[in-house]
């Protein structure tokens, strides 16, 4: 006997929309997640790009999906997944807290921030090195922090920063940011936000353990106690043989059916040109819907 019908790896939206809809169709099914549920929805601090919805902070629309799952008596488990096992009948998804067996999976498991890749980046990681803002910020009210990186999330962080911290300063790489005219005006106009361009981050200074500055390609150096990276994702890699991936992103059809039987995947993991939370739901619900036929 198989513990479930279906497994779904990541508790993101693309996984949680997977499970509302299969619970729905009266399908035991398994959410898998090594985190807070909610994934990257956790560092959004403002959709306003959600029909429907307005204006909403990440972490409340997580809550609210994530409930309606749990309302549904959707099954839960706080486990990293290591590895996806194909027999001929089953599926065997290895976690660090034991083995599930299933019909099929679903891979949601997203993406990550990218890294600087700086030596001692690491080791400040939560010393002074953050990757979300909306997670963070606090920890620096009326400090000076920097925030690197040359699109949309950077300006929002270093705006959403600028009203909690002493001072922000945004760094960029190019001369221009690839973003919204809109958004860059915006921060014209905030007094205690610098923008410096043309420029990158080549070494985090530390003192006592903790971030205390960092050196840029000229030389000058800032003293701040909190970085913010914001250079985008990267995809987070699952091990299961023969799956067909492209620069680590899972290829799928228009099912979000992979190269391995029973095995589908949706949301940011996959190979796709737009990674929105309205693409990660409409595929959760056709992975979803999809799977369901192959394993009736
Ligand atoms: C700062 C920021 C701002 C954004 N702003 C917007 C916006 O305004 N509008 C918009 O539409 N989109 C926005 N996005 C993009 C949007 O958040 C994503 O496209 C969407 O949330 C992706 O959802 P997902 O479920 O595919 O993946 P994720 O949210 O990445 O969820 C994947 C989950 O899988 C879990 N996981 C990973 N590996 C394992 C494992 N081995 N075992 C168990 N669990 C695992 C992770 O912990 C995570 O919880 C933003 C993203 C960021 C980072």
């Amino acid at each position: 006997m198989l513990d479930f019908d279906i497994v779904i790896i990541g508790c993101g939206v693309a996984g949680m929309t997977s499970a509302l809809y299969l619970k729905r169709a009266n399908v035991n099914v398994c959410v898998v997640e090594k985190n807070a549920p909610g994934g990257q929805l956790n560092m959004i601090m403002d959709i306003n790009n959600y029909p429907g919805i307005k204006s909403i902070d990440g972490p409340t629309l997580a809550f609210n999906i994530f409930e309606q799952i749990r309302e549904l008596n959707v099954s839960y488990k706080y486990a990293n997944v290591i590895e996806i096992i194909n027999e001929k009948d089953k599926k065997i998804v290895k976690t660090n807290k034991g083995d599930i067996t299933c019909k099929g999976v679903i891979i949601a498991n997203g993406r990550r921030p990218k890294e600087l890749g700086l030596e001692n980046e690491k080791k400040l990681l939560g010393r002074g090195i953050s990757y979300c803002s909306v997670c963070d910020g606090t920890l620096y009210k009326d400090k000076d922090v920097c925030v690197v990186g040359d699109e949309r999330n950077a300006l929002d962080s270093a705006i959403y920063l600028s009203k909690i911290c002493n001072k922000v300063y945004l760094i960029c790489r190019n001369e221009k940011f690839i973003t919204e005219e809109l958004i860059q005006n915006e921060i014209k106009n905030i007094n205690n936000l610098e923008i410096i361009k043309n420029t990158s981050i080549i070494e985090l200074l530390e003192e006592n353990d903790k971030l205390s500055g960092i050196i840029l390609t000229d030389k000058k150096t800032i003293k701040c106690d909190g970085l913010f990276v914001n250079k985008g994702n990267v995809p987070i890699p699952i091990k299961c043989d023969k799956l067909n991936t492209k620069d680590g992103y899972i290829i799928v059809d228009n099912n979000m059916k992979t190269n391995v039987d029973k095995i589908y995947a949706c949301g940011d993991i996959i190979s796709k040109s737009v990674y929105q939370i309205s693409t990660a739901i409409g595929e959760g619900a056709t992975a979803a819907l999809n799977i369901l036929k192959d394993i009736e």
